[in-house]
């Protein structure tokens, strides 16, 4: 009988967005929970479960045992989208990392991104990064989610191929701004969104307060900079309020 895995929300939310029976694989599995809660609820039909570093890894081999055995998934070290065979998965999910790192997985990974049809990506920090790549590839963002979990704010992005610029196309706002605040997000305007730019603010805020305590050229220069871009939060937010349904 298949053993119960408890995952939190956000790995909750990561796995509604898998198509189902789909093969997938989850790149940088840490302890395997998502690719070991998306086989025993029959969301995938096998999973690959890439993980870097020693110790994940063999954390996932233990999670993962029996499904091994049984044919179902596969436990495989190391960096990024090398430990795939081309044309092996259907879905990549990567997941609980920053968004540089994600996308120099994907562009170190291109060779084996044909025959993908969905990526599940959700970075901890720098979502425009993941954006951008995305746009550039032709990846179309197909949906975008905000949640909170233990007070902290998670974007799951979801790209399959497509025209990766339809997304941006007759919105308000120019893509170098949505590449922020994300094109689905912003359309939707869920009121986590707000609560995000607002936290944005804040952070700004307390920069800005922190610089004009000094005199150096160098920290007038960052305080004009930080100041522009805590103007351009503060209308985003005002926005985001506004529009609030
Ligand atoms: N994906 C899980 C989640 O969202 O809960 C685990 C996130 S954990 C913070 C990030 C994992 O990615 C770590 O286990 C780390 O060892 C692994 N990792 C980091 N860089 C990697 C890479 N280039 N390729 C594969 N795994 C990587």
């Amino acid at each position: 009988m298949a053993m119960t895995v408890t995952i939190s929300e956000r790995l909750h939310k990561i796995a509604a967005y898998c198509p189902a029976g789909a093969r997938v694989a989850d790149i940088g599995s840490d302890h395997a929970l998502l690719a070991a809660y998306l086989l025993n609820s029959g969301m995938a039909s096998f999973v690959v479960a890439g993980e870097l570093n020693e110790g994940p890894y063999r954390a996932a081999r233990q999670q993962l045992a029996r499904a091994t055995a049984e044919g179902r998934a596969s436990v495989r070290r190391g960096d990024g989208l090398e430990v795939l065979e081309p044309g092996e998965v259907e879905v990549i999910c990567i997941a609980g990392m920053g968004g540089q790192l994600i996308a120099s997985i994907l562009e170190r990974g291109k060779a084996k991104l044909p025959g993908v049809r969905r990526l599940i990506l959700q970075p901890n920090v720098g979502e425009e990064l993941v954006r951008e790549w995305l746009l550039q590839n032709d990846w179309e963002l197909v949906a975008e989610s905000i949640l909170e979990e233990d007070g902290v704010l998670y974007e799951i992005l979801v790209a399959e191929p497509g025209e990766g610029d339809k997304p941006y196309r007759d919105q308000e706002r120019p893509i170098a701004e949505l590449l922020r605040l994300g094109p689905h997000l912003w359309r939707d305007k869920p009121p986590l969104l707000a609560k995000r730019w607002g936290r944005e603010r804040e952070k700004h805020a307390k920069i800005l307060s922190q610089l004009a305590h000094s005199r150096s050229p160098q920290a007038k220069e960052r305080a004009r900079q930080i100041k522009q871009e805590l103007d351009w939060i503060d209308e985003v937010v005002t926005c985001l309020q506004t529009d609030k349904r």
